[in-house]
């Protein structure tokens, strides 16, 4: 019989709140696998595939930061949710900048985590799938939603599922301003009134991809007051 749940990583060293976890998701009918450690989990991660994974930054050995670099290399494209436990700014941008597309902060509220969880599970179903491939360009860039990849004048890049569900919102919502509730519930499924900055870095981050100059963006433009606006030729 061949088991189609949703497949979780959680590596996380502090048991009680693993065991409390892992209750929760497999109640919500997801199979979890636990790890005490980054090393443990990343010699899982070169055999055996994974839907999402939780990763804490604080563990004994590997540190987070350093786990979610090298899960990047094994499996560039499996969402990371990240678990910080300190509550500065610094420790939420160093995780979303190591490859990780979302934060939550410890100590969590157990229906914002499963919230979180399940909005990152959840497959991309508003761009459709051709049957050959042709790229989406835009300035030097062109790039390949369905193979999760991506030209840039940096070269050859992997796009996470995450990044690929932003990229295909904007080319979808092209020249129109797009408000941040509508890419933070379309993308990450957040609720409507969740306050994050997560979607502030992960843009800093497609800028870092995709602009000539990050700092003066042409591309994925910042509409004040609104959200973000996607332009193909920098108008
Ligand atoms: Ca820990």
């Amino acid at each position: 019989m061949t088991d189609d749940k949703p497949h979780i990583m959680l590596v996380e060293d502090e048991s009680h709140l693993a065991r409390g976890i892992c209750f929760n998701l497999e109640e919500e009918g997801l199979r979890v696998s636990h790890f005490e450690t980054a090393e443990g989990a990343l010699a899982t991660l070169e055999i055996e595939h994974f839907d999402l994974v939780i990763l804490d930054v604080m563990l004994p050995g590997m540190d987070g930061f350093q786990a979610c670099r090298a899960i990047r290399i094994l499996d560039p494209r499996v969402p990371i949710l990240m678990l910080t436990s300190r509550s500065e700014d610094s420790d939420r941008v160093e995780g979303l900048e190591n490859g990780a597309d979302d934060y939550l902060t410890k100590p969590f509220n157990l229906v914002e985590f499963l919230l979180r969880v399940k909005g990152m599970l959840r497959r991309s179903s508003w761009y459709r799938p051709e049957p050959v491939e042709e790229g989406y360009r835009f300035g030097d860039n062109e790039v390949f939603l369905l193979s999760y990849r991506a030209r840039t004048a940096q070269g050859e890049i992997d796009l996470t599922e995450m990044e690929v569900r932003v990229l295909g919102l904007f080319f979808q919502k092209e020249g129109r301003p797009i408000h941040r509730t509508e890419l933070l519930q379309s993308v990450w499924g957040y609720s409507s009134d969740t306050e994050t900055r997560t979607l502030d870095n992960f843009i800093v981050r497609l800028r870092k991809y995709f602009e000539p100059n990050p700092s003066h963006p042409k591309h994925f433009q910042t509409v004040r007051a609104v959200g973000y606006r996607f332009s193909r030729d920098g108008n």
